[in-house]
């Protein structure tokens, strides 16, 4: 049996030759248009510059470790999926990834088949995402993600490039608090060394630019001692949690009941697999 042609392209960032092979070979017999990296430098220069709709990442890797990988990609606009390979059993690992902006993880070592499920849901969502026209409303204020740009009315309202990153990365986490750290990591970079003081003064002058009263802030608000959270307007709010962090039981659930390729018996193992691994992730 052959599968239909896929166009979707997926980099796999992993120095081991077999498991690099594997995953690859799996990919493409799936369809997919595969790019191979045996290192994190050049896994990051190959995301930049091939734009894969998904990353494979592995996290230990010569040159540049996945998390710093992961970091600098989404701190510099990639908008493709990120899954991460992780050690069976390393919860730091996830929780790590997780947070230097993965959309998702798969413990190694993996059956064919979750990975393939998996991959599958990661692009659903990016077809979902680029359906929906990134543009966010705070009030009279627009911001339009892909343009990178805010207006109010027809009116460009003049923000830098980082202060625009530094929205784009609060609307990302909307509700949330974003620390000083994170707004470091992500809009300067590991390379820069500002103080935590920098961030804060850029909050004052971007507050400045999207607020009607920067004084009385309605959505940029401070949390003391630790950093920032932007509140979304309400409806929008609820809409953007619904599709938070996915969670894998439900993922391939919802796979098994789409009819997406997963035979039953397959659903069923593959189920059992993430529960124990949830155990043991749970009882650490
Ligand atoms: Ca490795």
């Amino acid at each position: 049996m052959s599968s239909p042609p896929n166009l979707e392209r997926v980099l796999v960032v992993e120095d081991e030759l077999s498991m690099r092979t594997i995953l690859a070979d799996c990919l493409e017999r799936r369809g997919y248009r595969v790019l191979t990296s045996a290192d994190g430098a050049d896994g990051l220069t190959r995301a930049l510059h091939e734009k894969p709709d998904l990353v494979l990442l592995d996290l230990m890797l010569p040159k540049l470790d996945g998390f710093a990988v992961c970091r600098e990609l989404r701190r510099l606009g990639f908008r493709g999926r990120i899954l991460i390979l992780t050690a069976r059993g390393r919860v730091e690992d996830r929780v790590q990834g997780l947070d230097a902006g993965a959309d998702d993880y798969l413990p190694k070592p993996f059956s064919r088949d979750e990975l393939l499920a998996r991959v599958r849901a990661l692009l659903r969502r990016n077809d979902a995402a680029s359906q929906t026209p990134p543009r966010i409303l705070l009030g009279d204020v627009t911001v339009d993600l892909a343009a990178r740009r805010a207006l109010r009315g027809d009116e460009e309202l003049p923000l830098s490039a980082r202060e625009f990153a530094m929205l784009a990365l609060l609307i990302e986490r909307a509700g949330q608090v974003v620390t000083r750290e994170d707004f470091l990591d992500r809009v300067w970079g590991v390379t820069a060394f500002p103080t935590t003081r920098t961030v804060d003064k850029h909050i004052v002058s971007l507050r400045q630019k999207i607020e009607i009263d920067p004084a009385q802030p309605r959505w940029i608000h401070t949390v003391h001692g630790t950093g920032y959270r932007l509140e979304l307007p309400p409806a929008r709010a609820e809409a953007e949690s619904a599709q938070a962090t996915p969670d894998p039981i439900r993922m391939l659930q919802d796979l098994h009941a789409n009819g997406e390729g997963l035979h039953p018996q397959q659903a069923k193992s593959s189920l059992r697999e993430v529960r124990e691994d949830r155990k043991r992730w749970r009882t650490k």
